[in-house]
């Protein structure tokens, strides 16, 4: 039966008048669809303007058969006040796909704490049936080697694209894991023409939570805290502490070392399925935008990519406008050059990545919002524009269901448009990976070469791990490769061009260079390569001698074993700058360790400084055996221990601490520390107040933070204390990783007095990135300032060129006297000239501006010397280099009886700065050498 007329009703209920010219204008035919009993009455209530809701999406369409969201929840999706947990979205999905035959569901992984993460599959039931068919045909057109342009359009005229939307990756991001599970369900009953007409010509995949572990969390942070509260402006903090086991709003910078499980679990689906896009649903900006980006945009895209993210944009943006929403637009969000986020995940493997940010409250209650002042590019969000023809109003009130209103139509309208032209973008898919592939055919480089030994055979096996995981193809040569650009051994690894993820290769083994002439804001980091940042050559190669090299294809992870040669009973391990020395440390326990402080040669065999001798000890053979086979590592036997200046190294008592304010970059340190099996303690804001740290650890680590110093000492408002963070019988999964009475209040005033006062009675603290601000900046040591010109300096995620100032210190084995780092937009440094003997590491590898014209310091560098100095810039952008190079990069700072490492950068960031680990292992493995060191004032 048809029912009277959503729109009347709708606009019945608000009784707006004034709604009926926007909804006269709205293009879709009348639906045919008799709506499920209450559900027109339930959205308008939970609606706050009509102009936020449209025939599309005010109503659920009834059915006899297959269970609606709102009868399984009891509720509308999206209801005021109401947040589902992950079992009740996962239950619901497993409900829908049991009561409809247009649905599946499947596991595509498991989160970092165990949760499953489902798939759900919607479509005709044809397509159900068929879903191998339309797999293998995806496939086919996602590898052109195999497949003709002939076969592809035979291909294309018989199938149909998947779509992927992938909801709830930011926990506090609510709306996305309510929307999916009553899109699923309209797509599955509806008989709207042009919901009938998706099913028809498109696969719908749903990942509804992305980050399981977040979701719950947050679900019950919001039982706990924020129901009920309407005050927005002064709500406790809209989010717990932790969303994943290790990581907060940074999983969704993971596409390319996919260090999660929420990437790997996508990554998984997308090489199975081959969509069209992924889909990233955000909350943040208002009422809807829908990203692609402003420019510059990568050159080593398939440009066919950028108009199709335009075009869908632009689609969208008329529909919703169309329909008489206002605040939809695109464009000035992002650069488009970066393609590291979770949609990326397409983007890279010749699919489109796109997302949305709608606007969220966090909070499932309705509040006053006001869209406020910003103006990205320049401009007021609620002034009109060429890319948002009807902008959003200043002050509002907002309800969830808004927000899954805004959501769940442009979703209908990136699905209509995708079977509008699924034709056109199938052929384009193939079309991107053709074009790449004839890309590493005809232009050039040909390939990369990449040698096995580098010092680290077992990096060299990580990288090449992760590109196999991008499935980029590895082979390795069978024989010693001689061109033009080099002569390489055997076992070299080789990725010829000649492949569909061309583009992708060559964007992760290639510096980027952002270009100079733009003065677009990257949105995030400009520099990922992998080899800049594994500290790994990788040459390119153009002589086409390259093409004869016989190659095995590497199908699986390389494994790196090492050696124990000879009886002992001493052994040497050298320092080749391997990072897995703190992981074989930790598994050496009880051992002792002696560390070298000066080269010294056995045989024919050259040990360097930080290379290891470990005296005669029962059962060590055996123990390093098992050392050696996990962790590539190779030790020699020696009869007796070699003279030579070395000191022990003794495992320290690590803790990590955890502001409640940002657990963020610490959280990859955990990350990075458990995979690795370092033992460490977490030390909470709590514990510093308490005092008394240096009963507990020896050395702190005080993370890169987001956080200015004044954040970083006071913590979370006060005024919302006491703010438990526990794990209960209601809020099971809080209380985790680490618990707390109360979450506010940050260490204060008496926990600064605490962390000087351990670091004065012999600790060592050590501070990265921004977390340095807190020593340098608050006070606790005194003897560095800001450089003058800081604000000019500019480096938003870009490898930079750094050198040791001083060979004999610790923190520099492993390295040659220059190297380079990953560095953020951080403060930058200065010390006085008679201090610079506090700088460990510095950065570039010429004396500051201020002293290069003078004598001392080595003396003014001769033109040839000037000339030989590397740039500073590795990969990524750079600015402000005259006021950079020269300052601190790393600073040991004596205090009391202990010490301050203040580190510049991050050297464990987002695990893919792996080059740079070993500057924060060196400091861990000698820390007692460190600390007896007595440099400081230059005489
Ligand atoms: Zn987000």
């Amino acid at each position: 039966m048809r029912h009277p007329s959503i729109r009347l009703l709708v606009i019945g209920l608000f009784g707006f008048l004034a709604a009926l010219p926007l909804l006269a204008q709205a293009q879709s035919p009348y639906s045919p669809d008799e709506p499920e009993a209450g559900s027109v009455e339930a959205i308008a209530k939970a609606v706050t303007d009509p102009r936020f809701t449209n025939p599309w999406v005010a109503y659920v369409p009834g059915s006899e058969t297959v269970t609606s969201p709102s009868k399984y929840l009891k509720h509308i999706a999206g209801a005021p006040g109401e947040l589902s947990s992950v079992a009740s979205i996962q239950g619901y999905f497993r409900e829908l796909a049991r009561t409809s035959p247009r649905v599946m569901v499947e596991t595509i992984g498991k989160s970092d704490e165990g949760r499953d993460i489902l798939l759900a599959i919607v479509s005709d039931e044809a397509s159900i049936r068929g879903l191998a068919e339309l797999k293998s045909a995806m496939a086919a057109l996602a590898d052109p080697r195999l497949t003709s342009p002939e076969r592809a359009e035979e291909i294309i005229a018989s199938s149909k694209p998947f779509y992927f939307l992938n909801a709830g990756l930011h926990s506090s991001e609510s709306g996305s894991c309510e929307m999916v599970m009553e899109l699923a369900y309209r797509l599955a009953v509806s008989d709207h023409p042009m919901v009938q007409n998706i099913r028809r010509n498109v696969v719908v995949l749903i990942n509804p939570v992305s980050e399981p572990d977040g979701r719950d969390r947050f679900v019950e942070w919001f039982y706990r805290y924020l129901k009920g509260k309407t005050d927005y402006e002064n709500l406790p903090p809209i989010s717990p502490p932790y969303w994943g086991r290790y990581v907060f709003h940074d999983n969704n910078r993971d596409t390319h070392q996919a260090a999660l499980e929420t990437t790997r679990a996508v990554r998984k689906a997308y090489f199975e399925y081959h969509p069209v896009a992924i889909h990233d649903l955000h909350e943040s900006i208002a009422l809807l935008l829908t990203w692609n980006g402003t420019g510059p945009f990568n050159p080593n895209l398939e440009p066919i990519v950028i108009s199709e993210m335009f075009d869908m944009s632009f689609a969208e943006v008329r529909s919703l406008t169309a329909l008489g929403m206002p605040g939809v637009w695109t464009w000035a969000f992002g650069e488009g050059y970066g393609h590291h986020y979770m949609e990326s995940v397409a983007t890279n493997h010749n699919g489109i990545g796109r997302g949305y940010e709608t606007f969220g409250n966090a909070t499932a209650e309705t509040v006053d919002r006001e869209v406020g002042e910003w103006r990205p590019q320049g401009r007021p969000v609620t002034r009109q524009e060429w890319y948002r023809p009807l902008p959003p109003p200043n002050k509002f009130k907002w309800s969830l269901r808004d927000n899954v209103n805004y959501m769940q139509t442009g979703c209908l309208a990136a699905l209509n448009f995708v079977a509008l032209n699924s034709g056109d973008l199938l052929r384009d898919f193939y079309r991107k990976g053709y074009d790449s592939w004839q890309k590493g055919v005809t232009g050039k480089p040909l390939a990369f070469v990449i040698p096995e030994d580098q010092g680290d055979r077992r990096r060299v096996a990580q990288m090449i791990g992760l590109l196999l995981g991008q499935r980029i193809e590895v082979g390795r040569a069978a024989q010693p490769i001689s061109v033009k650009e080099g002569k390489f051994p055997s076992g070299s690894f080789v990725v010829r061009l000649d492949q569909p993820y061309r583009n992708y290769a060559l964007d992760l083994l290639a510096p980027q260079k952002f270009p100079k002439d733009t003065d677009a804001q990257p949105y995030d980091d400009i520099s990922w390569a992998f080899p800049v940042h594994f500290g790994l050559s990788a040459t390119p190669v153009e002589d086409a001698e390259i093409r004869k090299a016989q190659l095995e294809p590497v199908t699986a992870p390389v494994k790196v074993t090492g050696r124990v040669s000879g009886p002992g009973p001493v052994f040497l391990l050298k320092d080749t700058g391997q990072e897995s020395l703190l992981a074989a440390r930790a598994r050496l326990g009880a051992f002792k360790v002696e560390i070298v402080e000066r080269t010294f040669k056995v045989g024919a065999s050259e040990f360097p400084a930080g290379s290891w001798i470990l005296p005669p000890q029962d059962g060590l053979a055996v123990k390093l055996g098992e050392i050696s086979s996990e962790l590539g590592l190779d030790f020699m036997s020696a009869g007796t221990v070699p003279n030579v200046p070395r000191h022990e190294s003794r495992l320290p008592r690590l803790g990590l601490w955890h502001p409640w304010a940002d657990t963020q970059m610490i959280g990859w340190v955990r990350l990075v520390f458990d995979r690795q099996g370092i033992p460490y303690t977490i030390v909470r804001d709590d514990d510093i107040r308490a005092g008394g740290l240096s009963d507990r650890v020896d050395i702190l680590i005080h993370g890169d933070t987001e956080e200015d110093v004044k954040g970083q000492v006071h913590g979370l408002d006060r005024k919302f204390s006491p703010l438990a963070y526990t794990k209960t019988a209601e809020f099971p999964s809080h209380g985790s990783p680490a618990a707390s009475d109360d979450i506010t209040g940050g260490i204060g005033w008496s926990g600064m007095v605490n962390l000087q006062r351990f670091v004065e009675d012999g600790g060592m603290l050590i501070t990265l990135g921004n977390g340095s601000a807190l020593p340098l900046d608050g006070g606790m040591v005194s003897r560095v300032r800001r450089a003058r010109g800081e604000g000019g300096v500019w480096t938003p995620g870009v490898e930079v060129t750094a050198s040791f100032l001083q060979p004999q210190h610790p923190i520099g084995y492993g390295y040659t006297g220059t190297t380079s780092v990953f560095r953020s937009s951080y403060p930058v440094y200065n010390v006085r000239r008679v201090d610079r003997g506090l700088i460990v590491l510095q950065w570039g590898s010429r004396p500051p501006r201020e002293l290069r014209d003078e004598e001392g310091e080595g003396g003014k560098p001769s033109q040839e010397q000037e000339a030989k100095a590397p740039p500073l810039l590795v990969s990524g952008g750079i600015k402000g280099e005259e006021v950079l190079e020269g300052r601190p990069a790393i600073l040991d700072i004596p205090a009391g009886k202990g010490r301050v490492l203040a580190y510049n950068f991050n050297p464990v960031y987002r695990e893919l700065n792996h080059s740079d680990y070993r500057l924060l292992w060196n400091a861990l493995l000698n820390w007692e050498a460190v600390r007896g060191r007595t440099n400081g004032r230059v005489p």
